[in-house]
């Protein structure tokens, strides 16, 4: 297959890396995983990126999750165009915040809530909250989740045992990740050992709703309601990481798919992504006698100039109305087309693989066994992985430029967009078994 012309990319990595750390402003778009050079993106619509140099990709990163609808959505390019013009941000309370809110706890079950700008801060707030609340300083995090770059969550998996942590990156503290600890995903008895050892002192326990951080990795059924009853039972608060899942694996997230199908709440939970429309907004919130904790009803502190931005609200609202069941269907159904079409590929290749899902989250891991933790998730074959991305991206289909993201899909990929994923990935399994 021909390579497509990658010129004007590689002249603005050049630049870009001249004048900005590895060229990006977020470290995965660097392609270090994969190798080569980032495309750069001229514009977007539906499922479709267009580059510098006039390729077009079928997006299957969807801007790691926010782009629900597809890009340029009429519906949200409307709300925006709308807002803008009515001024950018004044620091004063607005409609739109309040319109957006009500959305969410409509939605959700959230009593209160509070909107921030990145779904780093509302993990960094929601801890806050928990130790303010509980007086309490331990926070129990598990290995392979990420919760953003909050300094005391970039802590390193222990070796599968239960460890107070070492910082993950250097200029993080050890103080600052002394307080977490991290535990294997979906092991109770690790969880259970934790809270039998620490429950007095653990103010919250943090968990991605469905982990899609490490790739895919589901809970296993009924791991989560068991998270929210040993917190329950030790007086520590139940933080569900919703900012990927929120708004996407259904009109309520992963919880309306097993906390509202099994009678738990989490006690705060954490959103962002979908619920600002590809706009800076993120929200946290939870139960009213906890939220009631923050400022300026309570002692807890958190703020933010541009929170609740006027045009990123108009962009989130747009978003949430227009997500309705058709929506959701066709998100199902292309992602179902997807895996049907990767499972047969990969399986005529002879390719070992996994294909694990929440909802129309997705991703493959090169593993003969189904992936539960961090640990088994790091032994896909990355290289195997690079391969893959490369002959996609050659053939026109922009997957995440890493082994370990989830694949997202959008209401906008339509059939053509599917089938031009279908017909790329035989040869891209081959080059994937080389
Ligand atoms: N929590 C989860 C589950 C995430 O996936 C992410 C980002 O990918 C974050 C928090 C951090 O969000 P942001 O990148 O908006 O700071």
């Amino acid at each position: 297959m021909p390579e497509p012309l990658t010129s004007g990319s590689e002249a603005l990595f050049a630049r870009a890396r001249a004048v900005t750390p590895g060229g990006v402003n977020s470290p995965v778009r660097a392609f270090n995983a994969v190798g080569g050079t980032p495309r750069f993106i001229r514009e977007a619509t539906g499922p479709w990126l267009t580059d510098v140099d006039g390729n077009t990709y079928v997006d299957l990163i969807c801007s790691w999750g926010p782009m629900l609808l597809g890009h340029a959505h009429p519906a949200v390019v409307e709300a925006v165009q709308r807002a803008v013009t009515r001024g950018t941000s004044y620091g004063t309370p607005t409609e739109g915040e309040v319109a957006l809110v009500e959305a969410i706890v409509a939605r959700t079950p959230v009593e209160r809530l509070r909107l921030v700008s990145s779904g780093t801060e509302a993990t960094m707030s929601a801890i806050r909250l928990a130790r303010g609340f509980t007086g309490r300083d331990v926070v129990v995090k598990f290995a392979g989740c990420y919760h953003g770059h909050v300094d005391s969550l970039l802590a390193a998996a222990g070796s599968g045992l239960t460890t107070f942590s070492i910082p993950g990156t250097p200029g993080v503290p050890a103080s600052s990740t002394e307080l977490t600890l991290v535990l294997p995903y979906n092991d109770r008895a690790a969880v259970a050992a934790a809270f039998a050892e620490h429950g007095d002192r653990i103010a919250c326990l943090i968990t991605e709703a469905a982990p899609g951080n490490m790739g895919v990795v589901p809970p296993a059924p009924g791991f989560n309601a068991f998270l929210a009853e040993t917190c329950r039972a030790h007086g520590a608060l139940f933080i569900s990481d919703e900012v990927m899942t929120g708004f996407r694996v259904s009109e309520a997230g992963q919880w309306g798919t097993d906390g509202a199908v099994e009678g738990w709440v989490p006690d705060l939970m954490t959103f962002g992504k979908v619920m600002g429309g590809g706009f800076p907004a993120a929200a946290f919130g939870g139960r009213a006698d906890v939220m009631h904790h923050l400022a300026p009803e309570g002692p807890v502190y958190q703020a933010g100039t541009l929170s609740g931005n006027p045009i990123a609200t108009a962009a989130g609202l747009a978003t949430l109305e227009a997500a309705d069941e058709a929506v959701y269907a066709r998100i199902g159904v292309v992602a179902d087309a997807l895996r049907a079409g990767v499972a047969e590929s990969f399986t005529a290749a002879g390719l070992p693989h996994v294909i694990q899902s929440t909802g129309s989250m997705f991703s493959v891991f090169f593993t003969e066994q189904p992936v539960t933790d961090f640990a088994e998730a790091q032994q896909t074959d990355v290289a195997a992985y690079g391969a893959l991305f490369h002959a996609m991206l050659d053939q026109g289909v922009h997957l995440p430029p890493s082994a370990f993201e989830a694949w997202f899909v959008s209401s906008s990929h339509d059939d053509r967009a599917v089938q031009q994923v279908l017909d790329a990935l035989p040869a891209a399994a081959a080059a994937a078994a080389k």
